[in-house]
């Protein structure tokens, strides 16, 4: 059997069920056999059984009291995947379709994500099932200041740090920062993507957005290219999608779509500052559905999606460049075959694992130029690291201090991804260049350590 298989055995026996997880982990198992073949010690180590198998997992009860004084009950998840090169860190998704095999495959992108920063962090990634949206303010902190009181004793600031991700934002932040500085009695940068006037990062915000767009800049550039003058289609229209937009328009390119888990609209005038600024309103602070936006821009369209699964009709838009920024698995085998026939050769991934593997095998046989979102949407847990630091040093940097090192961090990550997938014959291949990389620097800090 091959070492693939080997892998695909074990993952299925020990975890069945857990797809997502085992996705995730055989894209990258797949990656690194020329690594596991140049270095027999590896195998000898047992490498690849460790780095699959969480330090450890915590799994939780979350009971809340809603406003009519019923009490309900959700699951609160950690999973603390990697230590090797420094504390736990990772966000925290609150939807309800999350369970454990999501938030594994997600810890596990993060293992090396993080890695391939060059930021002393490890991975790892939280969350619950449960659904903010419809839900009070009081509500949603009601649920947060129950799932803390349980995680408090669990992470710490040199321990594990957790951040936002689906479902967390800023608010739900709060709720569970003041609920830790509760139970803990200490004022610590325990949580990243904190509010400005209590130790949060300016660009915090925006870094995964700008980062993946920063990412997509360094692959144009590849091909003398950049982003003026491209169309670009951006999926979601949560975080990451705002601030995607944003740097988009500024370094001169136009997107023409956004959505949520309900349909897309699609804006052949293309969405300026004006627009996003009417979108960011809509959906952070009125909480409303994307459809709102033709009611104010009557030139542009919406399609409804049939299911939160059903969101390819987004991908068939003539475009060059698309930036999945909504959640795993939104561009399947056929959504990549119409984003190659409508002309899109850049994809940067905002989004963890948007795409299939039959999506991803697409895009590397046509050599288009595909950032895959272990290394293209890691801006934002840089940046979370960088408030780490401001926050040990009881300081803060200037905006424009924090986008020149969130700039710096995505090109070296980008030739550090380039530069693997040459050494290992694959040049251009960011999959095999960002998982290569990103193994090694964990795998050889495991080795250092012993067997623990
Ligand atoms: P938000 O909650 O701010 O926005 C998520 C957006 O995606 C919303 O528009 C949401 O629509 C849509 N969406 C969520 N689930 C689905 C679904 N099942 N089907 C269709 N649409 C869906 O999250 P973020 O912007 O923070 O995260 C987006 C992606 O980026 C995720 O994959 C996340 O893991 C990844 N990411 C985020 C980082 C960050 O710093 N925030 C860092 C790195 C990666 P609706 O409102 O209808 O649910």
């Amino acid at each position: 059997m091959s070492m693939l298989d080997d892998v695909k055995t074990l993952l299925v026996a020990r975890d069945p069920g857990q797809q997502e997880f085992h996705q995730a982990a055989l894209e990258v198992v797949e990656s690194v056999i020329p690594v596991m073949e140049r270095n027999p010690e590896f195998k000898s180590e047992r490498i690849l059984e460790r780095i699959l198998e969480p330090e450890r997992v915590i799994m939780f009860r979350v009971p809340w009291v809603d406003d009519r004084g019923e009490v309900h009950v959700n699951r609160g998840f950690r999973v603390e995947m990697n230590s090797a090169i420094g504390p736990y860190k990772g966000g925290l998704r609150f939807h309800p379709s999350v369970n454990l095999g999501i938030l594994k495959f997600l810890a596990f992108e993060q293992v090396f994500k993080n890695a391939l920063t060059t930021l002393p962090i490890g991975g790892g990634k939280g969350g619950s099932d449960f659904d903010p949206k419809g839900k009070s303010d009081n509500e949603v902190m009601r649920f947060c200041q129950s799932f803390m009181t349980e995680l408090s004793r669990h992470i710490g600031a040199d321990t594990d740090i957790p951040a936002g991700d689906i479902g967390v934002g800023a608010r739900e932040i709060g709720y569970l920062f003041g609920m830790y500085k509760k139970v803990t009695n200490k004022f610590t940068g325990v949580l990243t993507g904190k509010n400005t006037n209590w130790g949060g990062s300016l660009i915090r915000p925006e870094a995964t957005g700008y980062g993946a767009v920063y990412f997509a800049a360094e692959m144009l550039a590849t091909r003398s290219e950049s982003l003026e003058g491209k169309t670009c289609l951006v999926s979601g229209s949560g975080n990451v999608a705002q601030y995607t937009t944003e740097k988009v328009l500024d370094l001169g390119g136009k997107v023409v779509t956004l959505s949520d888990s309900s349909g897309h609209v699609y804006d052949p005038d293309g969405i300026d500052r004006e627009k996003l600024n009417y979108v960011m309103q809509l959906k952070n602070i009125k909480r409303e559905r994307i459809s709102k936006y033709i009611e104010k821009y009557t030139n542009a369209t919406y399609t409804a999606h049939e299911s939160a699964a059903d969101c390819n009709a987004i991908w068939d838009h003539k475009a060059d460049c698309a930036f999945p920024s909504a959640t795993q698995n939104e561009i399947n085998g056929k959504d990549a075959q119409n984003l190659l026939k409508n002309g899109v050769f850049l994809i940067s991934e905002g989004a963890n694992m948007p795409s299939t593997p039959e999506a991803v095998h697409q895009f590397l046989e046509n050599k288009i130029l595909y950032g895959p979102g272990k290394a293209a949407n890691a801006g934002g847990v840089a940046v979370s690291a960088l408030e780490m630091a401001q926050n040990s040093m009881r300081l803060s940097w200037s905006r424009e201090e924090v986008d020149t090192k969130l700039k710096s961090i995505m090109a070296n990550i980008h030739q550090t991804a380039l530069d693997a997938s040459d050494e290992y014959d694959h040049k251009g291949n960011y999959v095999m260049g960002a998982n290569i990389a990103g193994f090694l620097k964990v795998v050889n800090s495991m080795i250092d350590q012993g067997v623990v």
